[in-house]
């Protein structure tokens, strides 16, 4: 193991120097072994809550956690949490367990942890301790519950969650147990907050292995968010299309920025599609008004799922122009820019892009040179800093209104129409020129 920190290195060897076991644990040492650099280093120990008070007492320590066994020690102002070897007791609510034990030896603080990949420790003393076979799994790139995988998901159902997050993150499979038990108490999510759900979502969509995860797995995603379970298998009838919706969307899925806003509204860009699917007398499928269809549904799911504000909002954005026409076309990009703003704008470049590569009917190479071309296109034109809100005007209601050319009601109007002639490059953004033409308007409107 390489890539200690240093304040993961403080906190073992002084537990060590007051006669305690510690060691590094969990996601750290996954990480490490699969060479990649860890977010955090947590760290266990025999050392109870007290002693662990006693041994960091010169330090700053946070003691939120306190009565599950867990020490925040601060060392360089990074956070270091120290958690006592702990088993735990029933749960009888897949959730949380009855009661915590505290014990003596790291390899039943080990067993009550969820995956193999997850139940390794590791010190600068006693090296790996992997009592449970995961750095054999490691490199068999699996997924496997410690211990019987039923008991594991029915103690916490989030683990279900857990078990798609990591396959997908690192591009694992799950081993075919621990898969079958998933498949069999997904129902069991319905007891799991929906905040923790998100959070797992969310790093499932956005992993390497989203797309196996997602064809794989559909029943449990369909679990989370049933009104989506009608994109299964639903055949679009089109030549638009080469694949069912779902197929569609877990291609788009795939094609998108493994972003949370971009995943998020690829799985739900076209989830109304079923509910308004039409086919006409030559027997073609069309979809028309799918996009409100799919902001409702995605409206819902989002709710379900707690998502914050901001990310709610631009997701429904994005679902629902997902088909706005879209071209290298200036005064199109600056209609675009006016009603999306540029972090939006290019979101949705990304969105219509992995849209057309989940398709499968046009080249990738053709798809790509088109998002290329409206990129740079896109580029160009902000480069200019063009005029596309009434802020960027160069006239604002005041100088039209000590001109005396429009008041009140009319007012608003024509500045309205003003930034429409600019964004349509009619008018340049030039006060002169724009006073000029605010009076003929006025004049026009009278007459
Ligand atoms: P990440 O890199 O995303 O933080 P992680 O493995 O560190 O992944 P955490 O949620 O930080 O995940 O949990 C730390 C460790 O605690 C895990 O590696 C695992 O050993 C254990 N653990 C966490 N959640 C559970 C759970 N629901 N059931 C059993 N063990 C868990
Ligand atoms: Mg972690």
């Amino acid at each position: 193991m390489t890539g200690l920190p240093e304040g993961a290195a403080f906190v073992l060897a002084r537990l060590e120097k007051h006669g305690f076991q510690g060691y590094a644990v969990g996601g750290c040492v996954r990480d490490s072994l699969l060479g990649r650099e860890p977010k955090d280093w947590d760290i266990c120990t025999d050392a109870l809550p007290e002693e662990m008070q006693r041994v960091f007492r010169d330090q700053h320590v946070i003691e939120t956690g306190l009565k599950h066994g867990t020490l925040t020690v601060m060392y360089a102002h990074e956070p270091y949490e120290v958690t006592t070897f702990r088993v735990d007791g029933e749960y009888t609510d897949h959730r949380h367990p009855d009661e915590v034990r505290f014990v003596k030896d790291v390899v039943d603080d080990l067993s009550r942890r969820d995956f193999t990949v997850n139940a390794m420790a590791w010190n600068p003393k006693t090296g790996l301790v992997d009592a449970f076979g995961g750095q054999e799994d490691l490199k068999k790139k699996l997924i496997r519950c410690v211990g019987e995988p039923e008991r594991r998901f029915g103690e916490d159902a989030l683990r279900i969650m857990r078990a798609l997050r990591f396959a997908s993150t690192y591009g694992f499979a799950i081993d075919e147990a621990t898969a079958q038990a998933i498949h069999r108490l997904k129902h069991t999510l319905q007891d799991v907050a929906a905040e923790r759900i998100r959070v797992e979502l969310a790093k499932l969509l956005c992993g390497q292995g989203a797309g196996e995860i997602l064809r794989e797995y559909s029943d449990v995603i369909f679990q989370i968010l049933p009104k989506l379970a009608p994109m299964a298998g639903f055949d679009q009838r089109t030549p638009y299309h080469a694949y069912d919706v779902w197929e569609h969307t877990v291609r788009a899925v795939e094609n998108a920025p493994a972003t949370e806003v971009l995943r998020l509204t690829m799985l739900l860009h076209d989830s109304g599609k079923p509910e308004v699917f039409t086919v006409d007398e030559a027997g073609v499928g069309h979809a028309w008004g799918h996009q409100k269809a799919s902001v409702s549904i995605a409206e819902e799911a989002l709710a379900y799922l707690r998502v914050d504000n901001a990310t709610r909002d631009r997701v429904l954005q994005l679902v629902e122009m997902h088909d706005w026409p879209m071209s290298t076309e200036r005064t199109l990009l600056k209609r675009r820019l006016n009603r999306l703003g540029e972090e939006a704008l290019y979101q949705l470049i990304e969105v219509q892009r992995a849209d057309a590569l989940g398709k499968g009917t046009e080249s990738v190479a053709d798809v790509e040179a088109r998002t290329a071309a409206i990129r740079q296109a896109l580029d160009t034109l902000i480069a200019e800093r063009p005029c596309v809100t009434l802020r960027d005007m160069a006239v604002n209601g005041r100088d039209l209104m000590q001109a005396g050319i429009a008041q009140g009601k009319t007012l608003g109007e024509t500045l309205n129409w003003l930034l429409n002639e600019v964004l349509n490059e009619r008018l340049a953004n030039d006060r002169e020129a724009l006073m000029a033409a605010a009076r003929a308007h006025a004049a026009e409107q009278q007459a």
